[in-house]
């Protein structure tokens, strides 16, 4: 993600540094931050989760000496490393539960093995609350008191950051905002994660391919069954397309999707009153800077003004990430510097 060109130069950073790693089930990132979260080094490599959670492990810890070496950093001047899987997780007790992408995972100690191949205490985090934590270090919620983070991917990622803190819970399952209910109905649409009725089923890229394939097979959506008879893939990124030529019934998906966001998103801001709410992840339709994503932000607001507390829907933005891809591994490596400082604070 981060190429050499954007690599802050040594001489203008500030120390101490800070490694973030990013666990996904396709790509590893792992970065070298500053004491301001600006990034000097980026290193980048396949998973590869066959070879097992001992060497996708060894790569990782290995990976944080790669991005101090491209740096020039002495790994004297690193106190701590973050790492960031996916959920769910023990976080206290260090590993992934049922990662049904990552075989091999369950109860290995994924925190410890990578601190041990770095030689560097580890903070390990759920990798959506990472990257809330980055929007609130450096990112959209930077200088504000909290923040919430919805990650729209896959499935959909949620991330609450109050003051330096995130919320983790009792069991390491909080702040699970995909699945908050917002359709008790019996017809509701299952979640992937069985239940019905959450809002991952209805705000995810997987369950706008859902609702598209079920237009195209009811006939609603002409232009989609075409694009799709010939040859083009169901995507999220085909909706967007199509709805951004004008096609109706596409931009009808899209509008779909931000109206189930701001159900949810309207019991957020009861529950939680953050800051700011944020939207991020890879299915954000080109964000503010593209028309499709600019109505669906749009419509994402108008919902919440129509169902909630009307100061809240007055005072709490509710905007794009900025970070993309980097806030992963740019929140880990905050999350550490927060640890540290909370376990050294004359350090700080
Ligand atoms: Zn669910």
């Amino acid at each position: 993600m981060k190429d050499r060109s954007h690599w802050l130069p040594l001489a203008q950073a500030r120390a101490p540094f800070w490694a973030g790693v990013d666990l996904g089930g396709t790509n590893i990132k792992v970065g070298l931050v500053d004491d301001d979260g600006r990034t000097v080094a980026f290193h980048t490599e396949k998973t590869l989760v066959e070879q097992g959670p001992e060497d996708v492990c060894r790569r990782m810890g290995e990976a944080v000496h790669t991005v101090a070496a491209l740096a020039g950093v002495a790994m004297s001047a690193i106190p701590r490393a973050g790492l960031g899987t996916p959920g769910p997780q023990d976080l206290k007790a260090g590993f992934i539960i049922r990662a049904g992408n990552f075989p091999g995972f369950d109860g290995f100690n994924v925190r410890d093995r990578v601190s041990h191949h770095a030689g560097l205490p580890v903070t390990f985090a759920n990798d959506a609350t990472a990257a809330g934590f980055g929007e609130h270090w450096i990112g959209a919620g930077k200088r504000l008191e909290s923040l919430v983070l919805l990650t729209l991917g896959t499935g959909v990622g949620g991330s609450i950051v109050i003051g330096e803190t995130t919320l983790d819970g009792a069991n390491s399952h909080a702040s699970e905002c995909g699945h908050i209910i917002v359709d008790p109905a019996p017809t509701a649409r299952k979640c992937p994660c069985g239940q019905p009725g959450h809002l991952e089923a209805y705000a995810s890229a997987k369950s706008l391919v859902a609702m598209a394939r079920e237009a195209i097979d009811s006939g609603r959506a002409p232009a989609l069954a075409g694009a799709v008879a010939g040859g083009e893939e169901l995507t999220p990124e085909l909706v967007w397309a199509l709805a951004k030529g004008g096609d109706q019934p596409a931009g009808t998906l899209v509008d779909e999707v931000a109206r189930w966001l701001g159900i949810g998103i309207t019991t957020l801001l009861h529950t939680l009153d953050p800051a700011i709410l944020l939207l991020g992840g890879a299915m954000t339709f080109g964000g503010e800077g593209d028309p499709v994503g600019k109505a669906f932000l749009g419509r994402i607001r108008s919902e919440v003004q129509s169902r909630a507390f009307k100061l809240l829907a007055e005072r709490t933005p509710i905007d794009f990430a900025t970070l993309g891809g980097d806030a992963g591994y740019v929140g880990s490596a905050g999350m550490a510097r927060a640890e540290h400082r909370r376990l050294h604070p004359t350090d700080a």
